[in-house]
């Protein structure tokens, strides 16, 4: 990976340090005390041992990060990860968004601190995240999916993941995935599919596909 991706995120948070390189990825610590600030629902301190690694093929793999003092209970409720990481969102939206902006900084701030953030608050007055709360599992990514390609059921979501993962040639062919019965070119939601298209390559999709 390019370390001019962590260099800015490095500077504005210096009680971030880089150890030691281990196995696949670089390794960055801190102790993280600040002040958080949410429009709807105000400030709030917080206080974590922060453990980030980011992997050598960043921003292609997505960044892990664990709280290493153990301040954040380790449950579903917590979006905590079985492995004890940070469930930030799902793999489709944080793909896109490293698409979008792949410096460590811009992660930072889009997926971990509103993460800091709602989780929290949820540990501290147990009413859930305050926003944006997917489903866990398989379940919900389909359903993640569903909302993001705007279908109504999970065999368009499927449908709809082997049109993008298809070559053009193949998948313009295909029966179109929002239930008109027609190919796809014939339907209004081939202009979707052109979209989506752009949003990320045949194999990311075809990535996608494979986690559901
Ligand atoms: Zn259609």
């Amino acid at each position: 990976m390019n370390l001019h991706l962590i260099e800015n995120f490095l500077t504005e948070y210096s009680e971030f340090s880089m150890r030691p390189i281990v196995d696949n990825a670089i390794i960055i610590k801190g102790n993280f005390q600040r002040q958080l600030y949410h429009e709807d629902y105000g400030t709030i301190d917080i206080d974590y041992s922060l453990l980030i690694h980011i992997p050598f093929n960043y921003p292609e793999n997505q960044p892990i990060i664990y709280e290493s003092k153990g301040a954040i209970q380790n449950s579903p409720s917590n979006h905590i990860n079985p492995d004890g990481s940070f469930c930030l969102g799902s793999p489709l939206r944080l793909k896109i968004l490293l698409k979008r902006n792949s410096d460590f900084k811009y992660f930072f701030e889009n997926c971990v601190l509103p993460y800091l953030y709602a989780v929290t608050l949820n540990v501290q007055q147990k009413e859930g995240f305050a926003f944006g709360e997917l489903e866990h599992g398989t379940t919900g990514l389909i359903l993640d999916l569903q909302d993001f390609f705007h279908l109504k059921d999970s065999s368009q979501v499927y449908q709809m993941l082997r049109i993008l993962s298809s070559k053009k040639k193949v998948s313009n062919r295909m029966v179109c995935p929002c239930g008109c019965k027609q190919r796809v070119t014939q339907c209004n939601y081939f202009q979707q599919i052109l979209r989506m298209r752009k949003v990320l390559t045949r194999a990311e999709w075809e990535e996608q596909l494979q986690l559901i």
